[in-house]
C-alpha cells in the first residue's frame, strides 16, 4: 500500500492506495487559518499517522508516501521552493515528513500527479504522449512525453496556464498580461462577470443566481451561456474561443495523442470539451491533431493523491 497526500489552499486530503491505483480509504483536514508550515506539516504527520491506525496496517506496511504539493519544488532536495496558496518558501517538507513517518516519501507538482495518475491509471496508458490541463480557479498543466513526465531544465515546466495568448490582454495573476489563465481561469471569468452584475447587469443570469452573486460559479455562466443571456454569451464565446486556441498552440508544438482536461471549470460544466473540440481542430496545424482525443479527467479529486503515491521521483 501506498500513501498520497494533495495539499491544496484550503484543505489536506489524503488516500491509503493500493496497487490498482485505487483509493481504499480517505481522509481530509483544513489547512490550519494560519498556514504556517511547521503546524501544516504537523497535521499532515498526524493524517498519514490516522489513515495507517485506522485502517490497522503497520508502519512497515507502507512502500511509499507521495505529497502532491503546488507550486515549486526541488527536485534535489525535496523543499518546496514557493507555494502560492500557502505562502511557503524552501520548506524542507519531504525530509521532515520522511523522518516524522519514517517511510520514503517524494514530492511532485501536483499538476503533475495528477496528469501521471489518469495517465497511468485512467486508461490513457497506452498513449506515450498526452498533454493534461487543469482549468480550476488558475489552470496547471502537465505534459508526458515519450511515457515520462517532462519537468524542464529547473523542474518548473508545463505552466501552460501562462502562455501569453495576448500581450495586450487581461492582467493574470502572475504579474503578466493576458495569460491563457487570465483568460480561461475559473477565478478570473467569475470576477468579470460579477462586475458585470455589480455594474447593474440584469438578465437570465441574475434569475439564475436568484441574486446570489455569492454562489457564482463557471457552470452559472455556462447555463446563462445556453439560455442566451447576453453577458454570458459573450464572456462565455471568449472562454471557449482562448481555450480553444491555447490548445491548439499547444498541439501544434507537442502533437499529443490526448488532452486530458481536468478542474473545476472543466468538472462543473456540461459542453465545455465539446465546444472545444472543433475549435482546436479548426485553428491547428491539421497532421498536429490528427488522431487527438480531447477527453475528461475521470479520478478528478483522487488524480493527484493517486499519482504522487505512484510517479518516480
Ligand atoms: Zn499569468
Amino acid at each position: 500500500m501506498r500513501i498520497g497526500i494533495d495539499i491544496g489552499g484550503s484543505k489536506v486530503a489524503a488516500g491509503l492506495v493500493n496497487r490498482q491505483g485505487r483509493v481504499v480509504s480517505r481522509k481530509k483536514i483544513p489547512v490550519d487559518k494560519q498556514k504556517t508550515y511547521p503546524r501544516v506539516r504537523d497535521d499532515i504527520a498526524l493524517l498519514i499517522k490516522e489513515l495507517i491506525s485506522e485502517n490497522g496496517m503497520e508502519k512497515g506496511r507502507i512502500e511509499r508516501i507521495g505529497i502532491a504539493s503546488a507550486g515549486q519544488i526541488d527536485r534535489e532536495t525535496g523543499n518546496v521552493l514557493f507555494s502560492p496558496n500557502l505562502g511557503w518558501r524552501n520548506v524542507p517538507l519531504r525530509a521532515d515528513l520522511e523522518e516524522i513517518c519514517c517511510a520514503k516519501t517524494s514530492i511532485e507538482n501536483d499538476v503533475n500527479a495528477a496528469v501521471y495518475g489518469e495517465w497511468r491509471f485512467n486508461l490513457l496508458k497506452g498513449a506515450r504522449n498526452v498533454l493534461g490541463v487543469y482549468v480550476g480557479t488558475g489552470i496547471g498543466g502537465g505534459i508526458i512525453i515519450d511515457g515520462k513526465v517532462y519537468r524542464g531544465f529547473s523542474n518548473v515546466g508545463g505552466e501552460v496556464g501562462h502562455i501569453i495568448l495576448n500581450p495586450y490582454g487581461y492582467p493574470c495573476n502572475c504579474g503578466g498580461t493576458g495569460c491563457f489563465e487570465a483568460y480561461c481561469g475559473g477565478s478570473y471569468i467569475v470576477e468579470r462577470a460579477r462586475r458585470g452584475l455589480e455594474s447593474g447587469y440584469r438578465g437570465k443570469l441574475w434569475d439564475i443566481l436568484g441574486g446570489d452573486l455569492a454562489i457564482l460559479h463557471a457552470g452559472h455562466i455556462e447555463e446563462g451561456y445556453l439560455l442566451g443571456d447576453d453577458l454570458c454569451v459573450t464572456l462565455w464565446r471568449e472562454v471557449v474561443e482562448y481555450m480553444g486556441a491555447a490548445l491548439a498552440g499547444l498541439a501544434n508544438l507537442l502533437n499529443p495523442e490526448i488532452i486530458v482536461l481536468g478542474g473545476g471549470v472543466v468538472y462543473g460544466t456540461q459542453y465545455l470539451i465539446d465546444e472545444i473540440r472543433p475549435i482546436v481542430e479548426k485553428r491547428a496545424m491539421a497532421p498536429s491533431v490528427k488522431g487527438l482525443r480531447i477527453v475528461r479527467a475521470k479520478l478528478e479529486e483522487d488524480a493527484a493523491i493517486i499519482g504522487a503515491a505512484f510517479i518516480e521521483a
